[in-house]
């Protein structure tokens, strides 16, 4: 899995504060935007800590994904509120790459069936292409087929996206993507995602109550002596 944050906002914890004092004050946007930076961080803080959080909408993000799987990308298009535009199947003849989730991996056996497979499928690929359109020859890929695709959200979106994606109850691949994503984030937006993640890490609690997860926050106050 390759994944690249190729454009973004310019400082995007300052436009997001600018944002949110401006609606509360008499000043011209330009002294605001020539603020004291720390003082205008801190009421971000306390902005996204009140759960007013449309502010962070004027941030926004752009990630380029690549060796992922179509069922990574099945999953993570569900996101409604995001911009994407993904390696066409239909107008692209697809290499023989795919995604083996670590539960094979692990199976020696059963690792080398799955790449027997594999291979099956893209001989038969092949057989198709040279029969019906590519579009139609595409219909035997199999959901573990590599994909390309190029991803813009808004920060809120983003939020949304760790908070249900970073938990362990999400599928691997697409957990895996929005840690990948977070700490990029984190880097170039520390106020706006300071808080991010699953909620058992940043609200402490588990809104589907999964009692027998290892991050179910009384589980991790027992063996840590705190919460997370
Ligand atoms: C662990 C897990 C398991 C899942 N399992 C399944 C499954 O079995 N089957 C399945 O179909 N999906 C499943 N999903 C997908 C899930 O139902 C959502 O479609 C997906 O997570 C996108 O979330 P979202 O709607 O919050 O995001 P977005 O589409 O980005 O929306 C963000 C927010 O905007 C608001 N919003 C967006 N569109 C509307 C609208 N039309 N009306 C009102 N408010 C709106 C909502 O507040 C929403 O939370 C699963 C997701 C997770 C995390």
């Amino acid at each position: 899995m390759k994944v690249e944050l190729i454009a973004y906002t310019p400082e995007p914890d300052i436009i997001a504060a600018v944002a949110a004092k401006l609606t509360h004050s008499k000043s011209e946007i330009d002294e605001l935007l020539n603020d004291d930076k720390e003082k205008l961080k801190k009421l971000l803080k306390i902005v996204i800590r009140m759960g007013h959080t449309s502010v962070v909408e004027h941030a926004y993000f752009t990630f380029a994904i690549s060796g992922v799987s179509r069922s990574l990308t099945h999953q993570l298009v569900r996101h409604r509120i995001a911009s994407y535009s993904q390696q066409s199947q239909r107008y692209v003849e697809q290499n023989m790459e795919y995604v083996t989730p670590p539960s094979i991996l692990k199976d020696e056996e059963l690792k080398k069936k799955y790449d027997r497979m594999m291979k099956e499928i893209w001989e038969f690929y092949e057989y198709m292409k040279d029969r019906v359109p590519v579009e139609d020859a595409r219909y035997v890929l199999p959901n573990a087929a590599h994909t390309k695709i190029i991803v813009s959200m808004n920060a809120r979106s983003l939020l949304n996206f760790f908070e249900l994606r970073c938990c362990l109850h999400a599928q691997w691949e697409i957990r895996k993507l929005a840690w990948r994503m977070l700490h990029l984030v984190r880097k170039v937006a520390p106020i706006i995602f300071e808080d991010a993640g699953p909620p058992c890490m940043t609200k402490g609690y588990c809104p589907m109550n999964k009692k027998d997860c290892v991050w179910y926050p009384e589980r991790m106050k027992k063996r840590n002596g705190k919460n997370l």
